[in-house]
């Protein structure tokens, strides 16, 4: 599935844009700093664990840059008053690095660019045209179920729809015979 930024990583021109962000910054595992810019080791200042809404627990990861007030960068590479501070999600750029993979692997593009004819014009169809925004039922089986329903309905429309465009061509190419063959059909002339 696509994370926020996926688009946006994949082009030039953003990182030409930002080339200090976090993400471009290098990360030392064994240590467990980064390195700013110019080189400088960004300590670990420590981590804060949230939970959020839907109850998951996440830690943030704080790092600190030591000598921004004398670095020529200062203004340029961060804004903030004081020694740089970044906050990374370390699980959470896993699962990004995990996705990234899969979407610009060779299956994930087939897949990607499957997306916008089979599925999004299905879902927008169900959202917009049919107001479907909510399921009705709860927990994973049974709002797999309806979705299936849901499937089911739109497969049997579409079925409906090419049934009836066959029949429209099969008394279109009939008609055309039938009229084809009167006037190919001769003149009877009398002989009296
Ligand atoms: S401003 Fe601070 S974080 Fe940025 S390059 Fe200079 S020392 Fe490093």
């Amino acid at each position: 599935m696509k994370y926020n930024y996926f688009h946006r990583e994949q082009q030039k021109s953003y990182w030409e844009k930002h080339p200090f962000v976090q993400n471009r910054l290098h990360y030392n595992a064994a240590r467990n700093e980064y390195t700013c810019p110019i080189g400088q080791p960004m300590r670990h200042i420590g981590d804060q664990r949230s939970t959020t809404k839907a109850g998951y627990v996440q830690t943030v990861s704080r790092y600190q840059a030591s000598n921004c007030a004398t670095c020529p960068m200062n203004g340029v590479c961060h804004k903030a008053k004081g020694n740089r501070i970044i906050e990374v999600n370390h699980r959470l750029n896993e699962l990004k690095a995990q996705a990234r993979e899969k979407l610009t692997s060779e299956e994930g593009l087939m897949h990607r660019s499957a997306r916008p004819v089979e599925v999004e014009s299905a879902f927008g169809n169900l959202k917009q045209n049919k107001g479907f925004t909510r399921f009705m039922l709860r927990g994973l089986d049974k709002v797999a179920l309806e979705t299936g329903l849901l499937a089911t309905a739109i497969n049997l429309k579409k079925l409906v729809r090419i049934l009836q465009k066959r029949a429209e061509e099969r008394l279109k190419s009939a008609l055309g015979s039938v009229l084809s063959f009167t006037r190919a059909r001769p003149q009877i002339i009398p002989i009296w």
